[in-house]
């Protein structure tokens, strides 16, 4: 398992990246070293499996290609949202009930697992209550509405309520959305000062974290792991690779699974807060129906972030605030004399059917990622649970290493023109 090392390792000029709380610089790794167990990969996924290990006393080593957080976890909305991809209806008929079940409790204890990360290390990453799902179709309202009640009843989730059209017209100062589905237990937060935030409790734990470390190559030898960065390796009994939709050829078997999406996000000049809050009330943040959802909310210094617009490919459009501008301005057309501050992509893992990929491939040799657009709970709790995992073992772990993760039509090289029909397909229907 190998890949080149080319990788740029500073941050997008992102609105993240420039509200930072930090800006420690790790040292690159150099030379031999030893560890129990080695990571491929400074994001969430990654910084919380090295924080869980250490916590539990083992010596652990993480590579990171650029800078802890400059992946998925530097650049996403900060949108917290409680649950898997698909719904729990889906999630019932095509898994069953029970594991349906099980995997709304995952959803849960990674919702509790934020709570607990903040509150025992001091992460400073504006946590905020309420996400708002609205439907940009009427003919999508019903569904919400059997959506909340199937959540309030069946599974006694009561910090969600449906919202009515007028009400709704009330809180956003936009998008003539049909109705909607609040969530108090979802939210919003600072993407990269989560991460930066996980990854300071890491080491204050004692796990080592290197920076502009790519590793090259992942050789088994005896009866561990051998990574090799351009100046460096580490030998280490077990091996997570959390490298997402940044993984670029290095574990061809993960990648027939998940696949690289890119999503792109702007921010506009500061507002005021008057202004700010004319487009949404109440602080919360705002995800569509769209099937390239739109995703929103006001940053606490009165800016609008705005996420819309996907690509596929491993290029950015030249002009990113223009191509999001344009998303934004259908939803909000009263921002045309508003400038952007800042636009910026990132590259998220999708898997064919939006559950996540989480497998012992080997051995020793973990594969984690696919969180299909919802990592900023998932991806540092299923870190922890690979790290349970390993220090013990984890039913919860187990179970999501059964769940069945289909490969993409046409492999690692055809996936992406597939995709691209497809996408293309369902963008057009977001438009009918
Ligand atoms: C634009 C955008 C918006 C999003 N919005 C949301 C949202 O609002 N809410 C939500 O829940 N989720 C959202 N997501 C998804 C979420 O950000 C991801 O699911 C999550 O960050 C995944 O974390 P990760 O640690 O698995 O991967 P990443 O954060 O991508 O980290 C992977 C890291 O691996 C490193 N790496 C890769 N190869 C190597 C190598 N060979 N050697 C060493 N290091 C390597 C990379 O440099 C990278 O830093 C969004 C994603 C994007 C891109």
């Amino acid at each position: 398992m190998t890949r080149s090392s080319a990788f740029d390792p500073a941050f997008p000029s992102s609105w993240y990246a420039a509200t930072r709380n930090e800006d420690v610089v790790l040292p690159p790794l150099e030379g031999s070293h030893e560890a129990e167990v080695a990571i491929v990969g400074g994001g969430y996924t990654g910084v919380s499996a090295a924080l869980h290990l250490a916590r539990a006393g083992r010596q652990v080593v993480l590579l990171e290609a650029a800078r802890i957080g400059w992946g998925a976890s530097g650049r996403n909305g900060g949108q917290v949202h409680v649950g898997m991809r698909r719904e729990q209806e889906w999630l019932e008929a095509k898994l069953g009930p029970d594991a349906a079940r099980q995997l709304w409790a995952i959803g849960l204890d990674a919702r509790e697992h934020l709570d607990w990360a903040i509150r025992e290390y001091g992460i400073a990453c504006d946590l905020t209550p309420g996400l708002l799902h609205v439907d940009h179709k009427q003919r999508y309202v019903p569904h919400t509405r059997r959506t909340v009640d199937h959540l309030r009843e069946a599974y006694g989730y009561e910090h969600v309520r449906f919202v009515e059209r007028d009400e709704l017209g009330a809180m956003l100062g936009g998008g003539n959305y049909h109705g909607g589905m609040l969530d108090m237990r979802g939210g919003h937060l600072h993407a990269l000062n989560w991460a930066l935030g996980l990854a300071r409790a890491a080491r204050q734990e004692g796990a080592l974290l290197a920076e502009e470390s790519s590793v090259t190559a992942i050789e088994h030898i005896g009866d561990g792991w051998r990574l090799r960065t351009d100046r460096g390796e580490v030998r280490a009994g077990r091996v997570i690779v959390a490298a997402n939709g940044y993984l670029r050829g290095l574990v061809p078997e993960i990648e027939a699974r998940v696949m690289p999406i890119n999503n792109f996000v702007a921010v506009t000049q500061p507002l005021g807060r008057e202004r700010a809050e004319s487009l949404i009330r109440g602080g919360y943040a705002v995800s569509d129906s769209r099937f390239v959802v739109y995703y929103f909310r006001i940053t606490p210094d009165q800016r609008l972030l705005f996420g819309g617009g996907e690509n596929y490919s491993y290029s950015f459009p030249g002009d990113i605030a223009g191509f999001v501008r344009r998303h934004m301005l259908g939803i909000y057309p009263g921002l045309a004399d508003v400038g952007i501050d800042y636009a910026w992509g990132g590259t998220l893992a999708v898997t064919p059917h939006r559950l996540p990929y989480v497998r012992e491939l080997r051995p020793g040799l973990y594969g984690i990622g696919g969180f299909s657009g919802l990592g900023v709970l998932l991806a540092p709790y299923f870190g922890k649970l690979v790290a349970d995992a390993i220090t013990g073992g984890s039913p919860a772990f187990d179970a999501l290493t059964r769940l069945p993760v289909p490969s993409f039509p046409g492999g690692r090289l055809l996936r992406w023109p597939t995709l691209v029909a497809a996408m293309s397909f369902y963008a057009l229907r977001d438009r009918l």
